[in-house]
């Protein structure tokens, strides 16, 4: 059977898929709109973590070039500013996580693509251009991002209880912050700092071409004390934005702010800031032609998630592979073939997106009560860290406050 793969879009879902496909012999064309070279240079896209899960993927691969133990991070710290005194605990992953700034990722992964035969297009593809791939492709992967292109795939209202970003984001690369480190008396970790009714704010140790730096990803309430730093203007007045910055991590997120070398706080590069926020949105898998041929849904085309929990990149690599190995198996392209694809993905997909739904609102009572029990029992809180690797095990005991429940329960009893 004639397997001629196009791909829409180099970011990790493309690219994943694309050298999945290239290492078991499947002709695969990626089309995109930037060469390596404009997104090694423009501005900050995202601040994503890598867990293990997608780092033995990388391996898989042979992409992971930063596999270097000096840039990875092992825990999280779990702070809360609660007004009667913070809460700080930690979890730990079994196997370590990374942040490479998508700005050094993605431009290699499509070198290594190139080098070893495979075709990337240059171009900007519109609604119009679709029918002519599909029928010049065998099946055609659309993975654009949060681009208008996903309009392509239905709508999913029923997983989709948002019509607004839930958060509006701030989000820098910055120099100052002290993360840990192996020449540090505490090890690289990851810090979740939350701040009642005002938002969270995730710090990340970051690789960049300019060496290690520290993301901070405000994820800011509407209507709360920091939201308005969704627009506040960097460039207009970096200083006033600077103390502004200071001053509010002060008071929301204390833990972070003790940690700053205010002498050396400072965005890291001019392209290193990035505001706006992100519709949650889960969309159908396929989408099908006159011709008889369908189209795929990759990557945030077909959810996007808030950043809160690290998971879209996470789950963009999986179902890459996923999507990867129903077309190395597929004896034809048709509604079946994506019906599998769907079934193969569909629950860590759904799970990534609905944990962070439920994140995004103010913590139930069981939420309230696992966070508590997490703060003093380590095993559940190494379980809740691990999970990052697994939105749909973290499901399993997030559904429903019943299972929230037993999921602490048998932690205590373990314990007694
Ligand atoms: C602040 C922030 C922090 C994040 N942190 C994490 C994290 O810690 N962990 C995690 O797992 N995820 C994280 N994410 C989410 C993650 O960035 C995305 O889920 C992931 O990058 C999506 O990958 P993708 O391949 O689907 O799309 P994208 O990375 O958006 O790639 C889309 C590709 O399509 C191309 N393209 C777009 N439109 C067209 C067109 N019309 N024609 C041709 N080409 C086109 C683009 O140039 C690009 O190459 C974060 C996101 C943000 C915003």
């Amino acid at each position: 059977m004639s397997k001629s793969i196009g791909i829409i879009g180099a970011g990790i879902g493309g690219l994943h898929l694309a050298l999945y496909l290239q290492q078991h012999g499947i002709d695969a064309t990626v089309i995109t709109d930037r060469a390596p070279d404009d997104v090694a240079s423009g501005r900050l896209m995202n601040t994503v973590a890598h867990h293990s899960v997608t780092i033995a993927r990388e391996d898989a691969l042979g992409v992971n070039h930063w596999d270097d133990p000096s840039i990875v991070y092992h825990h999280h710290d779990h702070f809360f500013n609660m007004p009667d005194g913070p809460l700080l605990f930690r979890g730990a992953f079994k196997n370590p996580s990374r942040a490479v700034d998508y700005r050094l990722y993605l431009p290699k992964l499509m070198e290594d693509f190139s080098d070893r035969g495979g075709r990337i297009e240059y171009r900007s593809i519109q609604d119009n251009d679709v029918p002519a791939l599909v029928a010049r492709f065998d099946l055609l992967v659309v993975s654009t991002g949060k681009g208008p292109l996903g309009r392509l795939f239905q709508h999913r209202s029923e997983h989709t209880p948002y019509s607004q970003p839930q958060r509006l984001l701030c989000v820098g690369l910055w120099d100052g912050v002290d993360h840990g480190g192996p020449d540090k008396p505490d090890p690289r970790g990851v810090t979740l700092s939350v701040s009642p009714g005002h938002g969270e704010m995730i710090v990340i140790p970051t690789l960049t071409a300019e060496g290690m730096k520290t993301a901070l990803l405000m994820e800011n309430v509407p209507g709360g004390d920091m939201a308005d730093l969704v627009s506040l203007n960097h460039d207009a007045d970096p200083a006033a934005f600077r103390q502004t910055i200071l001053d509010r991590l002060e008071q929301h997120h204390p833990h972070t702010y003790d940690r700053i070398d205010t002498q050396r706080f400072a965005v890291a590069g001019q392209q290193d800031l990035l505001q706006g926020g992100i519709v949650p949105t889960v969309r159908q898998t396929a989408a099908s032609f006159d011709d008889g041929k369908f189209a795929i849904a990759l990557g945030d085309v077909h959810s996007v998630v808030d950043p809160l929990m690290g998971q879209g990149a996470n789950m963009a690599s999986y179902a890459a592979f996923e999507l990867g190995q129903a077309i190395v198996e597929a004896v034809v392209f048709d509604a079946r073939f994506c019906e599998v694809v769907d079934q193969r993905r569909e629950d860590r997909v759904l799970a990534a997106s609905r944990w962070t739904n439920l994140m995004l609102q103010p913590p139930s009572e069981a939420m309230g009560r696992l966070i508590f029990t997490m703060s003093q029992n380590r095993e559940l809180c190494d379980a809740f860290t691990e999970n990052f690797n697994y939105p749909e095990r973290q499901w399993d005991h997030l559904a429903s406050e019943k299972r929230t429940h037993a999921w602490i329960d048998s932690h205590m009893a373990q314990a007694a």
